[in-house]
């Protein structure tokens, strides 16, 4: 047996399904996860040894690429004075104050362990600050686990055929007004159809969680202003797209600024740290100023800080989106030929450094419109892949990313494989 088999042998005996995350599992395409031993830049090798290109990076916290060596230095750096006080520190105000100078909406934030943690306390803060209950999302979008939050939710959710959990009370899925992205008229007949008890709107306003799903000219300017209307709280959940689409996130790139931010990957630089930040006029409803209570043992944990920072600072440098986009681009009209020139239908598209394709003739708005996927030939086509050592998300319903550490030749490379791996499916 393969050294990646025994291991996942090994750790089901011990953890439900072998991993600590669903969609790691590999459910959705078969076969046995990859078991890592290391990785460096835009690759990484598995217990078997073999290398891969990666285009997950962790799910989207490595737009640097993996163990970059600044990232490395700063985190071993923290270690050495210590990795956890419960008391605050310096590393704190420091990165707060990148966030604060780089996402344009943002004039408070609260630090915390995970993307999940922020959503949670965001949706606490905007009930609170409206006195109202119900928040709206959109299906398809995923906004970490908690259970307001997992009612027609996507990632791993949606993946694994789960999107409304069970063990979620009826009382709150009451709460929660699922709608179908990009549909404007539906958020107008939720808002009237609840007078005076939508809390918030939460979205992501790029969506990854779906597959790559981008919202239609007009969606998110509509969101500000319906929310408006009706005192509700517009939150943009950029766990995935904050310092991802541009140094400032989604906000910064369309001009749309919402109430609230929450925010998660990138800033945490490869270690574990979420953010909610937001006008300071609703932040400041947080204890111990406000009466909203939020905590955390390790939030605001030095090394997770020094991480977060150290990858801040080099995203700063001139240059470094123009880059990315202009790779993710190639490798989106690569990836595109490749499809045409085989007759595959699909849809495929880009912003930044994200990217996704969906195996389907239909345009892609929403969740009803990416489940007309092909899911069985993107499982094949993702097997397909990792044989020629490219490591595409393991589900058609999960966006993709490059980092600086990507570069031409390797998108070049991927494409050849594509052309390859499409070429011997057919011949199949
Ligand atoms: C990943 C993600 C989350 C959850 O973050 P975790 O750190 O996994 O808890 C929330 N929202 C979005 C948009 C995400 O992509």
């Amino acid at each position: 047996m393969s050294q990646n088999g025994a291991a996942f042998e090994r750790a089901q005996r011990v953890i439900p399904g072998g991993v600590n995350s669903p969609v790691r599992a590999f459910k959705a395409v078969g076969g046995t996860p990859l078991f890592v031993k290391s990785a460096r830049g835009c690759t990484f090798v598995d217990l078997d040894d073999k290398t891969y290109v990666d285009y997950v990076m962790s799910w989207g916290p490595l737009i640097l690429g993996h163990a970059h060596p600044a990232v490395v230095e700063a985190v071993q750096n923290a270690a050495g004075r210590g990795t956890s006080f419960g008391a605050p520190t310096e590393a704190e105000s420091e990165l707060a104050e990148l966030i604060v100078g780089m996402v344009p909406s943002v004039e408070k934030v609260r630090f915390c362990s995970s993307g999940t943690e922020a959503t949670m306390s965001a949706l606490r803060l905007a009930r609170a600050f409206t006195g109202r209950d119900k928040v709206v999302k959109f299906a398809g979008c995923y906004h970490g686990h908690a259970d307001a939050f997992l009612i027609s939710a996507g990632s791993g959710a949606l993946t694994l055929g789960t999107p409304d959990s069970p063990g979620i009370t009826a009382g709150t899925a009451r709460d929660t007004v699922s709608l179908a992205y990009n549909d404007l008229d539906a958020v107008r007949a939720a808002f009237d159809a609840h007078p005076g008890e939508i809390a918030c709107v939460i979205l992501e306003p790029y969506v990854g969680n779906m597959g790559f799903v981008l919202p239609k000219p007009g969606f998110l300017a509509g969101l500000r202003e319906l929310t408006q209307r009706h005192g509700a709280v517009l939150i943009f959940d950029e766990v995935m797209t904050g310092f991802r689409v541009a140094p400032g996130g989604v906000q910064q790139r369309e001009n749309i600024l919402p109430d609230m931010t929450t925010l998660g990957k990138i800033v945490g630089g490869g270690l574990p740290v979420g953010a909610v930040g937001g006008r300071s006029e609703i932040m400041e409803r947080l204890s111990p100023v406000g009466a909203v209570y939020q905590a955390g043992t390790l939030s605001g944990n030095p090394l997770a800080m020094a991480a977060g920072i150290a990858t801040l600072r080099l995203l700063q440098e001139a240059g470094i989106y123009e880059k990315l986009d202009g790779l993710a681009a190639r490798l989106i009209e690569g990836l595109d030929t490749v499809f045409v020139r085989h007759g595959v239908a699909h849809q495929a598209t880009q912003r930044g450094s994200m990217f996704g394709f969906f195996f389907t003739p239909q345009p892609v708005t929403d969740l009803a419109s990416a489940k007309t996927s092909d899911v069985s030939f993107y499982a094949r086509f993702f097997h397909a892949m990792l044989e020629r050592g490219i490591y595409f998300a393991p589900s058609q319903f999960e966006a993709g990313f490059l980092s600086s550490m990507h570069d031409e030749a390797v998108v070049d490379r991927t494409v050849a494989a594509a052309d390859d791996a499409i070429a011997a499916l057919h011949a199949t």
